[in-house]
């Protein structure tokens, strides 16, 4: 009897708590619903919501599962969500529960995304996808699409991107999510409006019916990115004037809504589109805000706001100014190995120091830009193959939405760029060749006008022998040496005889050519460390550095007998000339006297019936 109360009492008891536990179960689940309803507007409450859940350590697999998914979603660092994410699965597994795995999995892809593992993201987002098509869970496989078509885009896989984010975008709308859908519509225009696609107009035409639906919905934020999204797709398209219409729409909205980032940005991108038009007096004020705004905490936005201004700068003649500015961005861009940018950089300071007339740094910009244009025309190939890739690959797949191919517009537009391209590197190339050029005729001239000038003051310009100048002071230091290292030495003077005749009888340019034949060949014949000159009209000092008296007079024999046997006949017939020396050896050192002393044996010499040789040792 015990026995069987006992059994109807703890029967009783059992079915009391699964009672109060299958109570407890909905009551937990709908505070876990109102958590994740809320948690968009109000956080607070939300978090005290889970707060409460987690209070009671649930045990209820599912419940543990939809836990971690909260915390996954709440989760402000991704190794929190992997961690949540972890537990989370775990309990959705007991639970068995493929709907809860598809959304954990999801909030672990997005933690990866957040993490900068766009690859992981992709595939993570591809399992939760596989689970969302199992349980049927729309509204999880058009978020999983969006994402995947997202992170496609972001890593340049357009055609791709475009087929998932147009799945999505058809899910979206079949389930009546309307705020999904513009997101995915938003980024589907994003695709188009990338430069690898380059349909620039469908983009825009996305673009307007999204603000026209911001626009009824409410959504001012919404509505001020969009129209600076078309700003900057016209701005990308070239077409400036529609550029600065919407910057300045998307600006004003900006500024209603007090969002001081995107106000510095969008000033900063409306003046491009006035200095595009030319309109640089316009464009000044605007670049003054931008860079006040950035300077001090954002480098990034300050380098290019600073580089724009440079080029303002620039353009209105206020070149030190514009120096100032490009060397900042460029010292920024450096630190950044930011090719693109370092290369504009480069070619404006160019364009600077060549108004300025600097040459030299002219001359060095433009080596910088050279190169740095080389790297880019190179990375622009590559972009340029893998554009027309893109464009082939996102042309095959939009021909499901679109009838007509565009594929026209893009090889054109890619044309375009590629000869665009290799018009910038012509441009540079040229600039940088009439730099050289005028750079290398500026050193050459001075390094000619130097060398002339030195030549002219020392050299003779007839026989091409150091003047007299030259060759008297040459004289002294090869005396001095002499002196020093006590050898002896000895200068000769040698006269060409009856060179008055010579003049006379066959022409002043015959008796020239005869001063340097004369000259040629007694250079000739003498010791490379001998040194000859002229002194006067067809007279010329020879120093011998080093020689005895005997020595000497072999010397000036030699020289005696190479004029006499020179061949004149080129000149004129019969034409014969001879030359008469005097010597003089010296242990005095004294230059003047020693070739006064010689001028007196060239005297003798003459006197005594010309070419012949007289000499005396001066004594000390
Ligand atoms: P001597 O044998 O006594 O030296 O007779 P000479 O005719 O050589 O002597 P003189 O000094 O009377 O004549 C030298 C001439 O040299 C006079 C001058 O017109 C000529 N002469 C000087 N410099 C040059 C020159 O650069 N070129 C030419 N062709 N003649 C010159
Ligand atoms: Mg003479
Ligand atoms: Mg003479």
């Amino acid at each position: 009897m015990i026995c069987r109360r006992l059994v109807v009492y703890t029967f009783a008891c059992v079915i009391a708590c699964v009672r109060a536990g299958a109570a407890d179960l909905g009551q937990t689940r709908a505070l876990l619903d109102e958590a994740q309803r809320i948690r968009a507007n109000d956080k607070t409450r939300s978090r005290q919501l889970l707060d409460s859940v987690e209070r009671e350590k649930p045990a209820d697999p599912e419940i543990v599962a939809r836990v971690q998914l909260l915390e996954c979603k709440w989760a402000n660092a991704p190794a929190a969500a992997y961690a949540a994410v972890t537990a989370g699965l775990a309990a959705a597994e007991r639970a068995g529960s493929f709907g809860l795995r598809a959304k954990l999995h999801a909030c672990r892809a997005a933690a990866l995304a957040v993490d900068g593992k766009a690859i992981a993201a992709e595939q993570e987002y591809g399992n939760a996808l596989t689970l969302a098509r199992q349980v049927r869970d729309v509204s999880l496989e058009a978020e999983t699409l969006g994402s995947i078509g997202y992170l496609q885009y972001t890593r340049g896989a357009m055609a791709n991107a475009l087929t998932n984010l147009q799945t999505a975008y058809r899910l979206s709308a079949q389930i009546g999510d309307e705020k999904g859908r513009r997101e995915v519509l938003s980024n589907i225009a994003n695709v188009y409006a990338d430069a690898h696609v380059a349909q620039y107009d469908r983009a825009i035409e996305y673009y307007k019916q999204l603000l026209d639906e911001y626009e009824k919905h409410g959504q001012p934020s919404d509505v001020a990115d969009t129209m600076f999204n078309i700003a900057s797709t016209y701005q990308t398209k070239g077409d400036f004037t529609a550029a600065e219409l919407h910057y300045r729409r998307a600006l004003a909205a900006f500024q209603k809504l007090d969002r001081a980032a995107d106000i510095a940005f969008t000033k900063r991108d409306l003046a491009l589109a006035l200095m595009k038009q030319g309109r640089t007096a316009e464009a000044l004020p605007l670049l003054d805000a931008s860079v006040a705004f950035y300077e001090g905490h954002d480098e990034e936005n300050a380098a290019h706001a600073r580089q724009f201004r440079g080029m303002a700068y620039r353009r209105v003649g206020r070149l030190h100014e514009a120096l100032r500015e490009l060397d900042t961005a460029r010292r920024f861009y450096e630190g950044e190995k930011n090719v693109r940018f370092l290369e504009k950089n480069a070619e404006e300071t160019t364009l600077v120091y060549a108004q300025l007339g600097d040459w030299r740094n002219a001359y060095d910009a433009a080596k910088r830009h050279a190169a740095l244009a080389q790297t880019l025309a190179t990375n622009r190939n590559d972009e340029l193959s893998s554009r027309l890739r893109v464009a082939f690959d996102t042309e095959k797949k939009d021909q499901e939405n679109r009838a007509l191919a565009r594929e026209n517009a893009l090889r054109s537009a890619a044309l375009r760029e590629a000869q665009r391209s290799r018009k910038l590197q012509i441009a540079v190339s040229a600039l940088i060749a009439l730099l050289a050029a005028a750079l290398a005729i500026l050193f050459w001239r001075q390094v000619v006008n130097t060398r002339r000038m030195r030549s002219m003051a020392m050299t003779d310009e007839l026989t091409r022998l150091p003047n007299r100048r030259h060759i008297l002071a040459a004289a002294e230091i090869a005396f001095d040496a002499a002196k020093r290292e006590a050898r002896p030495a000895a200068v000769i003077v040698l006269d060409i005889d009856h060179f008055k005749r010579i003049n006379d009888t066959w022409s002043h340019a015959a008796g020239d050519a005869v001063l340097q034949s004369v000259a040629r060949t007694c250079r000739v014949a003498l010791r490379p460390a001998d040194l000859i000159g002229r002194i006067g009209g067809e007279e010329f000092l020879v120093v011998l550095n080093s020689a005895s008296e005997h020595q000497a007079r072999e010397i000036a024999e030699r020289l005696r007998l190479a004029v006499e046997r020179l061949d004149f006949t080129s000149i004129a017939p019969n034409l014969r000339v001879t030359i008469s020396l005097g010597v003089c050896v010296t242990s005095d050192y004294n230059t003047n006297a020693a070739i006064a002393t010689a001028d007196t044996m060239l005297y003798r010499a003459k006197e005594r019936g010309r070419n012949r040789v007289e000499m005396e040792m001066a004594v000390a």
